[in-house]
């Protein structure tokens, strides 16, 4: 057993990472430069709690950075235990509403806070969380972006290399059904018809539209169908379940671990992949992982690799990571995938630590 935790201070940076292939998506414009931000939640014992978030929006930085300072501010020379810290903070916030801004801040401090307490116990996340350290299968998310699809066979092989992956996530939802048909097609090609597909239609579509393309593709063998259309209907997400034999997948814009429980009686999707910005962290996953494992329903992760790695060796539906390299420019020791799985380093905490250099290179002022 450590001794008792108690926060003392923060520091909130900020970066904007260039991506190795930059995301192409119809509706939504991604930034060209990617915006993370860095929290070091400093213990009086010594300890340093890190984590990161990455809010899309390059002016999420401050809006996100002010309250995660104000929390902080609140809650320092207190006792540093996340799951009562998690219900004071996102009480502490609650005039200002649960998600969003509030519930990513949140998110960001109960990271920082379990990363503490499990270096503190010199434990791997996963063993302090009552795991063990081993393997977890994942896919490549990396790239196949709405690319043309004369592009895709090129890609797959490079994706497929970077990790010896056997599944893939491929971003649908083009202008016609040929194109998407002949995206498949190549990667296919390319893979071999053992390649696991997971599409992605990032929420492109109105109801008809998906009813009628997803049905076309329904034969295509993809492993799921994530957001066809706005991920809040999930009226609309449980009829498109009822015509589809293809598994929906929703979860990465669930806020909160009571927006999956209404998604999951709602019977709105088959698989779930919640956000650890946006599920509230480590505490928010743990509450989650156990809702989905109560109904069996199977548990992906979205982004956050490093901590999303840990967290799946003590999921009981357990089902994929997103190997997402996003933030890998800014670590010390990137987490490596072998055989299509990311290696959790027995490294104490999260395992995550600062690359200096680039985070000098690549600070973003805000
Ligand atoms: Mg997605």
């Amino acid at each position: 057993m450590h001794p008792p935790l108690t926060i003392e201070s923060v520091d909130v940076r900020a970066v904007m990472v260039p991506l190795k292939r930059t995301p192409v998506l119809k509706h939504i414009s991604l930034p060209p430069r990617w915006p993370i931000i860095l929290i070091d939640l400093h213990m009086e014992e010594g300890v340093v709690g890190r984590s990161y978030l990455q809010p899309y929006l390059p002016t999420g930085v401050r809006y996100v950075a002010t309250v995660i300072h104000d929390l902080v501010e609140r809650f320092k020379g207190k006792p540093a235990n996340p799951v009562d810290l998690f219900q004071h903070m996102r009480r502490s916030l609650s005039p200002l509403g649960l998600e969003g801004v509030t519930l990513a801040a949140v998110s960001g401090l109960d990271m920082a806070l379990w990363d503490a307490h499990a270096k503190a116990a010199q434990l791997p996340l996963a063993r302090y969380l009552g795991g063990s350290v081993g393997a977890v299968k994942a896919y490549n998310s990396n790239g196949l972006w709405l690319i043309d699809p004369s592009e895709v066979a090129r890609e797959t092989e490079e994706l497929i290399a970077e990790g010896q992956f056997t599944a893939l996530k491929v971003r649908l939802g083009r202008d016609s059904l040929a194109q998407d048909v002949a995206s498949i097609a190549a990667a296919r090609r390319v893979g071999g018809a053992s390649l696991q597909l997971m599409a992605d239609f990032s929420q492109v579509f109105t109801m008809d539209e998906a009813i009628a393309r997803c049905r076309a593709l329904d034969g295509e063998g993809l492993y799921w169908m994530e957001e066809p259309i706005a991920c809040d209907n999930l009226a609309g997400l449980a009829e498109l379940r009822r015509r589809l034999a293809t598994p929906i997948q929703v979860g990465e814009n669930f806020w909160g671990p009571r927006a999956l429980q209404i998604a999951l009686e709602l019977d709105a999707t088959d698989f779930v992949m919640p956000d650890l910005m946006r599920i509230g962290g480590v505490t928010g996953w743990m509450r989650a992982a156990g809702i989905a494992a109560a109904k069996g329903v199977p548990v992906s992760t979205h982004l956050y690799p490093e901590f999303s790695a840990h967290l799946m060796r003590v999921t009981e539906t357990a089902h994929w990571v997103e190997w997402c390299d996003w933030a890998e420019v800014i670590l010390a020791e990137p987490f490596e995938v072998r055989n299509g799985e990311v290696q959790i380093p027995e490294r104490p905490g999260s395992g995550i630590d600062w690359n200096e250099g680039a985070i000098a290179k690549y600070a973003h002022s805000f």
